[in-house]
């Protein structure tokens, strides 16, 4: 029953290998054209399409599917790949559209959903994971601002560089939502397998904490794309951290926000060369996150 909001281009949710772990809004019914729950939205089974504005949020990229299956692929199913948290709710939260391009201001009305969920309807959101980069706003900020009073952690990627696809550092030249400094925030930087920095990974010491995997992630892609695809970027780390941050609250449901920030911050694996770079110095250690190693 933890529940993970990925916000981004949508989400398959019919795919063999995700179906049975995204969230169902318990208190909708499907496709009466009645809003059950009174929560202002009609029909929002599995989550919402803020780009569209309708109850399907189906991803039409392939970004918001990928994202979504490093966080909660099914596992012990005999199919493709795992997540890393095997059993969790995924809410889909669709605000990119199918070029993966979208509005902050849709981006902030997804936040709200999520919050509004947890907070006045019981619906047990805990992170929000958000793999994308966009425009600095007053409502971005009021939204993160709410999300942090509901006790949601923010997962944020660093972003993928400048225009010649190297990373900046977001101490000197921001970029949103990495770069607010929300009390609920994670910020997230892309690793390769010799836990080198990848070269397109955002970084900075005062903005960026960790990174995580980012290069070369095999995982899901929308059906009607293959089911299976590899993705490079910030994106793909976000999500480790989102999964790991999961896996601390299916074990601790009481642990609070700030709990997780300081159990996945306080684990990592430090690597010299990162120290200028990231608050922490280091890449996500998951079993270290959660004690069990
Ligand atoms: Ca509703
Ligand atoms: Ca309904």
């Amino acid at each position: 029953d933890v529940v993970v909001a990925v916000i981004d281009s949508g989400v398959d949710y019919t795919h063999p290998d995700l179906a049975a772990n995204i969230w169902t809004n318990p208190g909708e019914v499907a496709g009466d054209g009645i809003d059950n729950d009174l929560n202002g939205f009609i029909d929002d089974v599995h989550g919402w399409d803020f780009r569209n504005d309708d109850a399907d949020p189906m991803d039409d990229h392939r970004h918001g599917t990928h994202v979504a299956g490093i966080i909660g692929a099914v596992g012990n199913n005999e199919l493709g790949v795992t997540g890393v948290a095997q059993q969790v709710s995924i809410m889909a939260l669709k605000f990119l559209d199918n070029h993966n391009t979208g509005y902050t201001s849709d981006a902030v009305r997804a936040i709200n959903y999520a919050t509004m969920m947890r907070s006045e309807h019981d619906i047990n959101v805990r992170v929000l994971n958000n793999s994308y980069t966009g425009q600095r706003s007053t409502a971005l900020e009021e939204s993160l601002a709410a999300s942090t009073q509901a006790d949601i952690l923010f997962v944020s990627a660093s972003g993928n560089g400048n225009v010649l696809g190297r990373g900046i550092n977001l101490d000197n030249d921001p970029v949103y939502p990495a770069s607010l400094t929300s009390a609920n925030m994670i910020v997230v930087g892309a690793s390769g397998q010799y836990d080198e920095m990848a070269r397109f990974s955002n970084f900075g010491v005062e903005t960026v904490d960790l990174i995580a995997p980012g290069i070369g992630i095999y995982g899901l892609a929308p059906t009607a794309m293959g089911s299976y695809q590899s993705l490079s970027g910030t994106s793909m780390a976000a999500p480790l951290v989102s999964a790991t941050a999961a896996l601390l609250v299916s074990h601790l449901p009481d642990i609070t926000t700030a709990e997780i920030k300081d159990a996945v911050l306080g684990s990592v694996d430090e690597i010299d060369a990162l120290s200028s770079k990231l608050s922490t110095g280091g890449r996500l250690n998951t079993a270290a996150a959660l004690n069990l190693d």
